[in-house]
């Protein structure tokens, strides 16, 4: 009873009140529609933790801790990146050699990007040099000594007392990447800066030696091993990243990605995003539009799903889809895809292409295969997938349409002698003719296998070949291996006719 006489005691006049409420409801509306407009008052969920079975993976790979602040201005990423090495050869080590890619981008003669059919794609407003300064290497806390093997600097050296097999060693690395004004996968164009193989990242191995070819202007021309990244990284505001990692901090931002091939991102403060979450898998598509970002994001995870369900779950806690200006429908990364500004708007080309980059988490990602000689074991195996995933989400008619547009005619033309679908990158005079002969008249061979096998065969192949290759390095072996468990005869001869044999068009 009292308290009512005293609440009536201060009561707010009625008309007051109401505006009261009705301005608080106006804030709150406001936050809300700032909040999802505006990245710069918020950031995309986290992410779940990595999987037990992830991080069991991850356990013997080298790793990398990086700090890093991104200077949009200057177009430069400076970083101090540590890189923690096993040797796991049977042979002692007394240098371990990186990628250094960035440094191809310092001259037109040796930037992938400068080709006669990519130049006035990439280079917009004339040629833009990138590179990467190496600042300091220490081995532990010692100055180490270091040296380019190759011209174009790609290639570094560092040396380091000799360490025995099994014998463990940490290398730092002080740098600062310059990235060139370049619309490409290491480049920034319109707002969108992207560094993919950009941060140094150890050479593959093989045998007693290392891989160390050069970056070439066709294909993707690299060979990487998993390996751990942790990245903590610094952002100026407003500006937003997408990443091969999982966030598993905001403050400071930091990424942790478990056996992935390289550590990419894109970053811009034109992003605004979406997610969606698939399984345990968080997907953040990031775009300059809001409806762009939120077709990628579902396009993305329709793809995880359909794709998980033939080849085996995707392994990642997060897959990122980001958008920016490069002269591809798509470039794929681990956990990590990029699509085209341009295909961006487009419905049909979109799916076409989110579908495709989706794919490669499993036929490159997590399936690792080597670029440089055996490029058809993923963009065949990726082209097929696509055509299969057009099957179910779009029916047969849809599925026709593909094959007969976009594999078929393939298998028609005349190419000059000397490729087939099984020849390594450096053989393929330009983009077209990779295109046609690897993906395409690949895919056509996928086609005629999956026919050929029956009833499914090669979906469990693919699926067992997964299973079996997954955060390795694969070949044709043991691709024909699975070929073999699940279809129960040998398919050797099947593929030394598309793969080694030159094919007169007219098939
Ligand atoms: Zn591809």
């Amino acid at each position: 009873m009292s308290n009512a006489r005293i609440k009536r005691g201060f009561r707010v006049p009625l008309r007051i009140r109401n505006l009261g409420l009705a301005l608080l409801a106006l804030i709150a509306a406001a936050v809300i529609w700032l909040a999802t407009r505006d990245p710069a008052l918020t950031t995309p969920a986290l992410p779940a933790l990595a999987s037990v079975e992830l991080r069991q993976e991850a356990e013997a790979l080298a790793s990398y801790d990086v700090r890093a602040s991104f200077q949009p201005e200057r177009r430069t990423f400076t970083a101090r990146e540590r890189v923690t090495y096993t040797n796991a050869s049977g042979w002692a080590l007394d240098a371990l050699y990186f990628r250094t890619y960035a440094n191809a981008f310092a001259s037109r003669e040796t930037s992938p990007a400068a080709s006669s059919e990519l130049f006035e794609l990439c280079y917009k407003k004339g040629f833009s040099p990138g590179g990467i300064t190496i600042v300091s290497a220490l081995v532990g806390a010692e100055p180490a000594k270091w040296s380019y093997e190759d011209g174009a600097g790609t290639a570094l050296k560092v040396e380091i007392p000799p360490l025995a097999p099994g014998e463990s060693i940490s290398v730092t690395l002080t740098y600062t990447i310059l990235i060139p004004e370049c619309a490409y996968r290491f480049g920034m164009s319109g707002g969108i800066a992207a560094l993919h193989n950009a941060l140094p990242t150890l050479a593959a191995r093989e045998g007693g030696g290392w891989r160390l070819e050069p970056y070439y202007p066709i294909g993707d021309p690299f060979i990487s091993e998993c390996a751990n990244w942790r990245v903590e990284l610094t952002l100026p505001d407003g500006w937003l990243a997408a990443a091969s990692g999982a966030r598993i901090a905001d403050s400071p931002l930091t990424y942790e990605a478990l056996a992935v091939r390289g550590f990419t991102l894109t970053l811009s403060d034109r992003y605004v995003y979406a997610q969606e979450i698939s399984g345990g898998t968080t997907i953040t598509a990031y775009a300059t539009t809001m409806g762009a970002a939120r077709a990628l994001a579902r396009e993305a995870s329709t793809a995880i799903k359909a794709f998980g369900g033939m080849f085996g779950e995707y392994p990642w806690p997060s897959y990122d889809i980001a958008v920016a200006d490069i002269p591809f429908g798509g470039m794929e990364s681990s956990a990590l895809s990029i699509i085209s500004a341009a295909v961006a708007g487009d419905s049909a080309a979109r799916m076409r292409a989110v579908a495709h980059e989706t794919a490669h988490q499993w036929f490159h990602a997590a399936v690792g295969n080597d670029e440089l000689r055996e490029p058809w074991l993923d963009e065949a195996l990726c082209v097929y997938a696509v055509a299969q995933y057009i099957k179910i989400e779009k029916g047969d008619a849809a599925y026709n349409d593909y094959v007969e547009t976009e594999i078929e005619p393939s298998m028609r033309i005349t190419i000059p002698r000397g490729v087939t679908i099984g020849s390594p990158v450096e053989l393929f005079a330009n983009w077209g003719e990779y295109r046609t002969i690897v993906y395409e008249r690949g895919a056509s061979m996928m086609l005629g296998l999956s026919e050929a096998m029956g009833d499914g065969k090669l979906n469990e192949a693919l699926a067992l070949y997964v299973k079996e290759e997954k955060f390795g390095v694969a070949n044709r072996a043991a691709f024909m291996d699975a070929l073999k468990r699940a279809g129960g005869s040998d398919w050797e001869g099947f593929l030394v006719d598309y793969l080694d044999t030159y094919i007169i068009g007219g098939w």
